[in-house]
């Protein structure tokens, strides 16, 4: 059994009566903000539709435990998904994420059975769901779906194998700019809810760690950091500042998915 001890000090504890997930919804929004189901045929998004439920969650809220099976497939509207490796003594790294542009699925066929693999919320999310059993036999009814969420495992494994270089061959410095640069991409915003607690636990460092660098990327002023949130100042100077595994990220997930949702889906909508 894993020490989740450090992981749970992360995490939002639900208030009672509520799941550990947060608040549910009964339906997803008639006009989906995840680009993904954004970019799905009226009639595939209406056929999926009624298997979604919309769910809210406060930061930190565990949308799955390091011991527990991955049962839902994640599509976030708001916010960002971050999906943490977790040791059995409890220290945490950030191994992928996903904002609006993606979703959060299993990756291998093995993989909701793993453990050591915990799934929590970055920013106030709010995103639709979907039993991944359930998903699986709806799959043949909503054929563009298909190649999207192949598309979503292709960008989750982009980043496992990106992180597996990151943390091997760059400074702490390098990945704190990176991981800035690119939470703030999901999030679609230059405003970044991040304690540096947050962050140390991201990239599998300690808080001092982070402190420092912090202080360095300020003093630059490529950034400003408040009590609970850290805005990009200059984005240039933050770029200078991280590895070549932002760029290289970047050009990879460009890809997927479709960046605009078709006329068809808008229509169905609205
Ligand atoms: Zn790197």
């Amino acid at each position: 059994m894993t020490d989740t001890s450090k992981f749970r000090r992360l995490t939002a504890e639900a208030a009672p009566g509520m799941t550990r997930a947060g608040t549910f919804l009964a339906r997803p929004p008639h006009r989906p903000e995840n680009r993904i189901l954004a970019s799905l045929p009226a009639a595939e998004l209406g056929a999926l539709t009624p298997h979604l439920q919309l769910v809210t969650m406060p930061t930190g809220a565990l949308l799955r435990h390091p011991d527990a099976a991955l049962d839902h497939v994640y599509f976030p509207h708001q916010g960002v998904i971050s999906l943490l490796a977790v040791t059995l003594t409890g220290e945490t790294i950030e191994v992928a994420s996903a904002g609006r542009n993606g979703a959060i699925c299993p990756v291998l066929s093995s993989e909701p059975h793993d453990a050591l693999v915990g799934a929590i919320a970055h920013g106030p999310m709010r995103a639709s769901r979907i039993p991944a059993a359930d998903l699986h036999e709806i799959l043949p009814q909503v054929a563009t779906l298909a190649p999207a969420m192949e598309a979503c495992r292709e960008a989750l494994l982009h980043q496992l194998r990106q992180n597996l270089v990151c943390c091997g061959l760059h400074s702490v410095e390098h990945r704190l700019a990176r991981w800035l640069l690119e939470t703030s991409d999901r999030l679609e915003t230059e405003m970044v809810p991040a304690t540096q607690e947050h962050v140390a636990q991201r990239l599998g460092v300690r808080r001092t760690t982070v402190t420092l660098l912090a202080s360095k990327l300020q003093d630059g002023g490529a950034i400003r950091w408040g009590r609970s949130r850290v805005q990009v100042l200059d984005r240039g100077r933050l770029e200078a500042m991280a590895c070549g595994c932002y760029p290289t990220l970047r050009e990879r997930m460009r890809a997927v998915p479709p960046a605009e949702p078709p006329a068809a889906a808008s229509e169905m909508a609205s």
